[in-house]
């Protein structure tokens, strides 16, 4: 018997050999010098030798690429910044050549071990990567429970006047967002509002 066609829900480690969960590997690398899937110790591995270079913050960490719950992949890009005793790692998504879809940050100090902090980013990404907020109705998105997570952006066809929100990685437009809550009508709802560096 052939399950040729099936979708696997495993992959082998380019590096160990290892059968992991698809939702385990990383691949890691740039479209110029081609992926490498790596399960986590693999990644953990590629990345420690890459700091043990140069310092963390001139470090340039590649590129890596994740995949939803819905099977659709992601690339993610790392930036670091230092803000004086606080060192911000980014992970974002580039549309169009400039950041956009899902965002994540950390903060760490500047003599944290970035490994940890690395790794603590790459399972806020998992576990983000592995919701999906909203679902699709036959009249466009809709809210898929009742709770909702994004990010709020700059709207440049509203001149900034009504947010821009990032849902799922996909950008919502405010009235698009007014739409699916009438779906709602006559309940209540709670509106919290966090720093991005935290988790949500
Ligand atoms: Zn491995």
């Amino acid at each position: 018997m052939s399950d040729e066609g099936e979708p696997s829900n495993t992959a082998v480690c380019e590096a160990c050999g290892t059968a992991v969960p698809t939702y385990d590997v990383v691949s890691y690398g740039s479209i110029e010098r081609g992926y490498r899937e790596l399960c986590t110790s693999c990644f953990n591995a590629a990345v420690a030798s890459a700091l043990g270079l140069e310092q963390f913050e001139n470090v340039r960490l590649e590129p890596v690429v994740m995949m939803d719950c819905a099977g659709d992949q992601h690339e993610f890009h790392f930036g670091i910044r230092l803000l004086g005793d606080v060192m911000a790692l980014k992970a974002f998504e580039l549309k169009a050549g400039v950041p956009g879809g899902y965002q994540f940050e950390i903060l760490g100090k500047p003599d944290d071990d970035p490994l940890p902090l690395l790794g603590r980013l790459i399972e806020r990404m998992r576990r983000s990567l592995s919701v999906r907020y909203l679902d699709r109705s036959e009249d466009g998105a809709c809210i898929a429970d009742q709770t909702v997570c994004g990010r709020i952006d700059w709207d440049e066809s509203g001149d900034g006047r009504t947010p821009l929100l990032v849902i799922d990685g996909r950008e919502v437009a405010w009235d698009e967002f007014g739409r699916m809550l009438m779906s709602f009508e006559g309940w209540q709802f709670q509106l919290a509002i966090r720093d991005r560096s935290e988790d949500v």
